[in-house]
């Protein structure tokens, strides 16, 4: 019963620590750190249906986030 696409299944929990989601709306990219992302939804939320959580939705512009990505905490190796 594994036939699921894995990144269906990623949660926040899969989350390395340094690693952030940045979340993209009409206004602005707000980058969530993944405590942020416990504090808000809790460890188990898939992160696909993240955009879905209204304690996500911008406070300015009132959109949801169109859909994140996972990004790094930039390193100084550039
Ligand atoms: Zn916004």
């Amino acid at each position: 019963m594994q036939d699921a696409d894995p990144a269906l299944r990623f949660t926040v929990g899969h989350l390395a620590r340094d690693q952030a989601v940045q979340f993209p709306c009409l206004c602005r990219v707000r980058t969530l750190h993944r405590r942020d992302l416990v504090a808000l939804v809790g460890r188990g939320e898939r992160l696909h249906l993240i955009g879905l959580r209204r304690e996500l939705w911008c406070a300015r512009c009132g959109e949801p986030p169109m859909v994140g990505w996972i990004a790094r905490q930039p390193k100084t190796d550039s």
